[in-house]
């Protein structure tokens, strides 16, 4: 017995206790709406392979070339021996297709995060982080030392009042939002919290990790859908979700390209994405910006889901994009509806906390450009049937739903 075995048996009977223990599932097979999960043939409706681009003929043949033209890794980090031709071009794609001045590639979206902010704000500084931020952020702010100043879900007056009084003392200030909510499936009032932002002069950091490539009449996200990209400061972006490759990027001028080469540490201190993830994340931007009738697809049969379930009393708000919640709250049931789906050869996730507050657990499902309407039909029909048998409340009329609890608290802001 040693003492890592007494604090794993510690804190996974802790998490045990609390109805919150995880383990990975194996899927197998090439990345689309249908795969092997565990051995079972699925649909599969809890990826963020969106546009299904992850398989696409272009993207895989764009890989297979740049590993045969430059190898399979970078051989080091960008500011040593790993910037290749192929990152700048990819960088000078992106640039182009979110209509910035420059982007700057990094490892992940949670690495863009933990090492831009850090690269703003330090101690004496503020951040603005609404309460239901991705945890990539959130970690990003700790690491900072920056003062985290958490703000209720779209509080517009609480963001004046801590912008205009932090702006006042003469600090630095930071507005940091996700702009698709990647556990409930809307948008911030980007316009208004943007204004705000703009008004005291403060920077804003925009993390669009679901709305890149699914939002917006060029695919350039959240920010173009509300119209107010142009009051973005940074953009995040990420690469492994829609665009069907790896990595993520941020956008925005020339010279904030440069500052976060010089300070940016996960930039500075990683590898560089390697050539096949980043000339595969290259065609797929080409194929974004070529096949708009995807991201069209894609919200339509979110639509399609959200009515379909609305139809039998289940509850997806707030979503409005193609992540569709059903609060469910408790953890058990949660899972056994999750288990259930999968009996009858759907996959959609039960997200349990931390990832989402306590007393809000849900399926999270998510469906693809090229799910067909049978296939959406399918699933709403397996759905209904698994929360008839797993979580019967949730289809009474005035259910007492956790689903107002999926505001009142937070993920580890
Ligand atoms: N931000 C948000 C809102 C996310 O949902 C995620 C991924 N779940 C990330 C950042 C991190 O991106 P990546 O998976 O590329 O690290």
């Amino acid at each position: 017995m040693s003492l890592l075995d007494d604090v794993a048996r510690e804190t996974l009977d802790a998490i045990r206790t609390r109805g919150t223990h995880r383990r990975m599932r194996v899927l197998a097979g090439q990345q689309s709406t249908r795969m092997l999960v565990d051995g079972r043939d699925c649909l599969l409706f809890a990826g963020s392979n969106y546009l299904d681009l992850a398989s696409h003929p272009e993207v895989v043949e764009a890989a297979r070339e740049a590993a045969a033209t430059h190898g399979c890794a970078a051989g080091g980090s960008r500011l040593i021996t790993g910037n290749l031709d192929l990152h700048e071009a990819l960088e000078a794609e992106l640039a182009g297709f979110i209509g910035t001045e420059a982007a700057l590639a990094f490892g992940t979206g949670y690495m863009a995060n933990v090492g831009v902010i850090p690269a703003l704000v330090g101690p004496g500084d503020v951040i603005v982080s609404d309460r239901l931020n991705h945890a990539s952020i959130i970690d990003g702010a700790r690491l900072s030392r920056a003062r985290v100043e958490v703000i209720a879900h779209g509080d517009i007056a609480a963001l004046e009042r801590v912008c205009g009084d932090a702006r006042g003392e003469g600090k630095r200030v930071l507005l940091a939002l996700d702009g698709v909510y990647s556990m409930d499936g809307h948008m911030p009032p980007l316009r208004e919290m943007l204004g705000v932002a703009k008004r005291f002069d403060c920077m804003t950091l925009l993390d669009d990790a679901h709305g890149t490539g699914t939002l917006g009449r060029n695919g350039r996200g959240s920010g173009e859908h509300q119209g107010v990209l142009d009051q973005v400061d940074i953009y995040m972006g990420t690469l492994g979700k829609a665009l069907g490759a790896f990595g993520a990027f941020v956008a925005g001028s020339a010279r904030m390209r440069e500052l976060f080469v010089n300070t940016a540490r996960s930039f500075i201190f990683s590898c560089a994405l390697s050539p096949p993830q980043v000339a595969a994340a290259r065609a797929a931007v080409e194929l974004v910006r070529r096949e708009p009738g995807r991201r069209v697809a894609l919200q339509l049969r979110a639509k399609r889901l959200r009515d379909g379930l609305a139809a039998h009393g289940i509850d997806t708000a707030p979503s409005q994009t193609q992540i569709v919640p059903v609060v469910i709250g408790d953890n058990a049931a949660t899972m056994a509806v999750c288990e259930a789906l999968l009996e009858d050869g759907f996959y959609a996730q039960g997200i349990r906390f931390p990832s989402v507050p306590e007393g809000t657990a849900r399926l999270r499902i998510t469906p693809m450009s090229s799910h067909t309407d049978d296939e959406i039909d399918a699933l709403v029909a397996a759905v209904v049937s698994a929360i008839e048998r797993h979580a019967p409340d949730l289809l009474e009329p005035h259910a007492p739903g956790a689903r107002e609890g999926s505001f009142a608290a937070t993920a580890g802001a």
